[in-house]
């Protein structure tokens, strides 16, 4: 099956700083995608320039097997930062302004979207009033106008409480049940485990490996010594080489080396 998204030999300087150096890689139909790698890693930047925000240096990309236009564009939806909602007004006011600026969804849309995002029965209260979490859901609902098949999320769980990170992630894993494809940036090991199925590594803009969550962490190429799932990809995002662990007074210490 075609990939959704194929990105080919993309590299990126701001300056003398190589954001993105050479990466390549596919995105499958239907699966939630991880671009996943330490602060600075360059994930933002390639987020940027898939959504035609950037323009990179060298390389290409395609979405549907096309060059990104206007057409493909409508089709994806995206949250890189946190839209400037008006805080005195509801999320239904918010959201139909939302739609005339982006042209995204009609009428039925924004209660079709406040279903999904679990905010129906507040969506007369100002924004104000809403939890970190309710916000975030709201962004995303923002990002659902249209009922996009792919959609594009920037950490998409940072700066939320334990309760706000389980909700959002149960949401993506909802919106992928749905069949939407869903392509996330993150910095969280843990969060590609729970909510990934496939991966791509980043590392100072450089592509370390990608593919399948369970293939690029059953690769014994990757580790040296037995370890958990996390502490793989601790091993491969961070350069170590080994990993061991002990407990002592039922705590558990990782080491890495
Ligand atoms: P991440 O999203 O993984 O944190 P970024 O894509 O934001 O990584 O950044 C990759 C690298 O490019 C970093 O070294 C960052 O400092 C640099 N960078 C990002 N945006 C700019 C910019 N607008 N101007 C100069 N350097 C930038």
């Amino acid at each position: 099956m075609q990939p959704v998204l194929s990105i080919q030999g993309i590299s990126k300087k701001y300056g003398s700083i190589q954001a993105l150096n050479n990466v390549s890689f596919d995105v499958p139909q239907g699966c939630v995608f991880g671009i996943l790698g330490p602060n600075g890693s360059g994930k933002t930047t390639m987020l940027s320039i898939i959504l035609d925000i950037l323009q990179a240096n060298s390389g290409n990309y395609a979405w549907f097997g096309k060059p990104g236009s206007p057409e493909t564009r409508k089709q994806i939806g995206s949250l890189l930062e946190t839209p400037n909602f008006y805080h005195y007004l509801s999320a239904v006011d918010n959201l139909n302004i939302t739609k005339a600026i982006s042209g995204r969804g009609d009428a039925a849309d924004i209660d079709r979207v406040l279903e999904i995002v679990k905010l129906s029965a507040r969506k007369k209260s100002k924004f104000k009033t809403y939890s970190l979490g309710m916000k975030q859901r709201l962004a995303i609902g923002a990002a659902l106008l249209g009922n996009p098949e792919v959609l594009v999320f920037d950490e998409p769980t940072n700066g939320l409480d334990p309760v706000g990170i389980a909700e959002i992630r149960e949401l993506i894993k909802q919106l992928a049940r749905e069949g939407k494809t869903i392509i996330m940036a993150s910095h969280l090991l843990d969060e590609v485990e729970k909510v990934c199925t496939h991966v791509a590594i980043l590392k100072k803009g450089t592509l370390l490996t990608a593919g399948k969550v369970d293939e690029v962490l059953a690769n014994e190429d990757i580790v040296e010594v037995s370890a958990t799932d996390t502490a793989k990809l601790k091993l491969v995002l961070e350069g170590f080489k080994g990993y061991s662990h002990v407990k002592q007074d039922g705590k558990l210490f990782e080491l890495y080396f």
